[in-house]
């Protein structure tokens, strides 16, 4: 057992709650009914991005732990006349694995069952498959209905989808899940704040914990909340790829493997005095870590934190994560651990008047 009952219960809740980009609510409530028993107050903004906040006193520097709460998805585009779906993305879903799965299309009322349809083998013109790769324009979802008025008495246009994957470990370590990315995060900052505020007496600084909305589309609620708060540093987490499959190669995308702990980002928005200070935590406190190289952007909130008005100090660190943007997310719940205790530690290790300068 890596987490207690009550921490596995609410990252499976996390997990089943569908909060595709633009439509978080969901697992926001979620989010926010936990966290608000480790913070002395929880805050959220219009558009749904929630902050959970332990005050030591208003003299002290303020860190920021942030993820992001949303997950890809799909949106209802077109209805046919007969009653087909087509769908769009919403962020970065890709179209080439979407066939014969099963989705819920959202309604406000609750949800629609549906399945992407795929015509049999026998009936494609390739009589060995494959064929030519779908775009979501030709992809449609079958919702058991024979007309367009008959769907659109169930969805509307705009509805979101979501495919209909849950949770299930492959052994005790090793979990799968859509929208790993990034619901675990989220319970990584919720973990580290449950921690710092049992650690209370030898907490130094104040903590915001985020859980922004709408990365996946380009990181507008970290956006959003960053500028209101301006934290004196930020501590992000996403997933990475983990690059320990068949086929990936490592020269192009780093070495990255699932189980061999978090991965702490260099370069870019990536402050270079305060990943040192996480490699001397690390380093002091036992936590193996994992290296990776960010070229120009990292493709996470912390491009959204680091220059938000005067600057606000931040560091990445990743999650490895298999087989990302798919329904079938594969992560190690020890990376995840020892994130959590990373995350913590390092806020521990900071002092009342804590700065990071690279000169
Ligand atoms: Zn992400």
């Amino acid at each position: 057992m890596y987490f207690d009952k009550k921490s596995y219960s609410f990252l499976e809740e996390l997990l089943i709650t569908p909060s595709p980009v633009g439509y978080e609510s969901g697992g926001q409530k979620v989010w926010r009914s936990y966290v608000a028993e480790y913070a002395d107050r929880v805050e959220n903004d219009a558009y749904g991005s929630v902050a959970g906040k332990l005050e030591v006193n208003s003299d002290v520097v303020t860190v920021m732990l942030e993820a992001h709460a949303d997950e890809i998805g799909m949106v209802v585009q077109h209805v046919s006349d007969d009653g087909f779906v087509t769908l769009n993305r919403l962020g970065g879903s890709d179209s080439t694995i979407a066939r014969a799965k099963r989705v819920y299309i959202h309604n406000k009322k609750g949800r629609v069952n549906g399945v992407i349809g795929n015509t049999a083998i026998h009936l494609q013109e390739n009589k060995n498959g494959g064929g030519k790769q779908p775009a979501w324009k030709d992809i449609y979802v079958d919702i058991g209905v024979t007309s367009r008025e008959e769907a659109l008495k169930l969805i509307q246009i705009g509805d979101p989808a979501t495919y209909t994957d849950e949770v299930d470990m492959l052994n005790d370590e090793i979990i799968t899940a859509r929208a790993l990315d990034n619901r675990i995060g989220g319970f990584v900052i919720a973990q580290a704040l449950k921690n710092l505020k049992n650690k209370r007496k030898s907490l130094k600084v104040n903590v915001l914990a985020l859980n922004s909305v709408q990365e996946e589309i380009g990181g507008f609620g970290a956006r959003m909340m960053s500028y209101r708060y301006m934290p004196d540093v930020a501590l992000v987490t996403d997933v990475t790829h983990a690059t320990d499959t068949p086929g990936i190669n490592d020269k192009e995308h780093g070495t990255v493997k699932l189980g061999k702990g978090p991965s702490v980002q260099h370069g870019g928005a990536n402050h270079p005095t305060l990943v040192s200070f996480i490699e001397e935590v690390a380093g002091r406190k036992k936590i193996d870590i994992q290296h990776e190289a960010t070229g120009v952007r990292t493709g996470t909130d912390t491009d959204s934190i680091f220059y938000q008005r005067t600057g606000i100090p931040s560091a990445l660190i990743s999650l490895p994560l298999r087989y990302m943007h798919s329904p079938i997310e594969t992560a190690s719940l020890s990376d995840v651990k020892h994130l959590i205790e990373l995350m913590t530690e390092t806020v521990l290790a900071m002092e009342p008047d804590q700065t990071f300068s690279v000169l």
